[in-house]
């Protein structure tokens, strides 16, 4: 059986990148029965018969096992919805009374987001349990929300305290196949990391690269070989780990690969059609293999020369076209042309290490085609109906807008400033 994890709080020596990893989540637990201790964990806020805000999907059956437990020795203010989205909106109905002291939230990675923006606004601490195998966001301090149709990024707390309950998890094949989707694709990230490393100088770890790929390649050998009902814990943990380390990144650059800016404009276009958005990662699983494909066809090309400039009105009138973004918000997140002296210098840094950057990232590419043939088979139909889910047009129109939802540097970025997207936008 499957062994939990835990991880209190602690400060670390300064790491050889510069920077302090800190833990800022007092006490994460995933394990079996992790939710019985949730009373102990509250008791460190609010004495007993104290006020809560709990924020919770109705549709989810653990989600009723934490109220059941909260509701014992707590009052609780309930906000409720059933297959709660991440809208902004969402968070203008949440009222609470002056006696409220904590926020309790438990559910998947949309409720964790509408209640870390949530927490934040009311100035809260928050306690966090988690019901999904399906989300690598707990831990971070950031949420991830819907404002006017835009999929936009928000700077949060991340929870004071996180529980995941493994003997809560559903034993279900799309929600392991999210899950892990979800940890592997972030070798695009991982990748993109890189790349803005060598080419503009940004600041890098090697430790955290490390304890990235390690986890990754541990979580696809061990789905492969664990029997099926050990798969949900096997990969909340690592999903829940991932999310640590995200946390102790201190920035979001493994949350801001070229795959998560194709995945806003993506998640933007099917919402704008009210069509049905697969899981965050079943969809991540695709799109991080088309933008590693996209990157290797860059660089083995070796062609860094450049084309006529991005032309930004194409991408206003799409963005508003394609996603429904209104021209003032368009406007605002267009990236702007680098000059063409910083584009020179960013290609001579490219060049110089290219044969570098193609090395890893043919290497990243066999670990996910082999991920990608162990995913589908998480799902109960083999992934059969995972195929032919995002047509080839609607992939090239994200691809072509996505350095502009999303404004992280990436190696898409430096393709589309040196005009390589725009045939990708109709
Ligand atoms: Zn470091």
């Amino acid at each position: 059986m499957n062994e939990g994890f835990s991880a209190k709080f602690c400060g670390l020596d300064a790491c050889d990148c510069g920077k302090r990893h800190e833990q800022l989540t007092g006490s994460v637990e995933v394990a079996d029965g992790a939710f019985g201790q949730l009373h102990t964990h509250i008791a460190a806020f609010l004495p007993e018969g104290g006020k809560v805000l709990y924020i919770y999907d109705g549709a989810v059956g653990a989600a009723q096992t934490v109220k059941r437990l909260l509701t014992k020795k707590y009052r609780a203010a309930e906000f409720c919805r059933d297959n709660m989205v991440s809208d902004r909106k969402l968070i203008g109905e949440i009222r609470v009374e002056e006696d409220v002291r904590l926020v309790v939230c438990a559910g998947g990675g949309s409720v964790a987001d509408v209640a870390k923006y949530a927490a934040a606004r009311l100035g809260l601490p928050l306690v966090m349990c988690g019901t999904s195998q399906a989300t690598a966001g707990y831990l971070t301090a950031s949420a991830m929300l819907y404002a006017d149709g835009f999929c936009e990024v928000y700077k949060t707390a991340p929870p004071a305290v996180f529980l995941l309950d493994t003997a809560e998890l559903s034993d279900d094949g799309t929600l392991n196949a999210a899950g892990f989707g979800e940890v592997c694709s972030r070798l695009t990230a991982l990748f993109d990391w890189e790349f803005a490393a060598q080419a503009r100088g940004e600041s890098y770890c090697k430790s955290v690269e490390k304890e990235a790929l390690l986890l990754i390649c541990d979580l696809i050998k061990r789905v492969e070989n664990a029997p099926a009902a050990a798969r949900p814990a096997l990969i909340a943990k690592s999903a829940v780990r991932l999310s640590l380390l995200m946390q102790r990144m201190g920035d979001s650059r493994l949350m801001c690969g070229g795959d998560m800016q194709i995945m806003h404009a993506l998640s933007m276009l099917f919402r704008r059609e009210a069509r049905a958005f697969k899981l965050w990662g079943e969809n991540e699983m695709l799109v991080s293999q088309v933008a590693i494909r996209a990157y290797l066809a860059l660089l083995e090309s070796g062609d860094m020369g450049f084309q006529p400039p991005p032309d930004n009105n194409l991408r206003l009138e799409a963005m508003g076209e394609y996603l429904g973004i209104g021209p003032g918000r368009a406007f605002k997140k267009i990236q702007p042309y680098i000059s063409y002296d910083e584009l020179l210098t960013i290609s001579h840094c490219v060049a110089e290490c290219r044969e570098e950057l193609l090395f890893k990232l043919r290497i990243y590419q066999k670990i996910l085609l082999n991920a990608n043939r162990i995913f589908k088979r998480l799902y109960k139909d083999k992934g059969y109906s995972y195929n032919e889910y995002v047509g080839a047009a609607d992939l090239s129109l994200c691809i072509g807008l996505a350095p502009d939802v999303r404004e992280k540097f990436t190696t898409l970025t430096y393709m589309k400033q040196l005009g390589l997207l725009d045939r990708y936008i109709a």
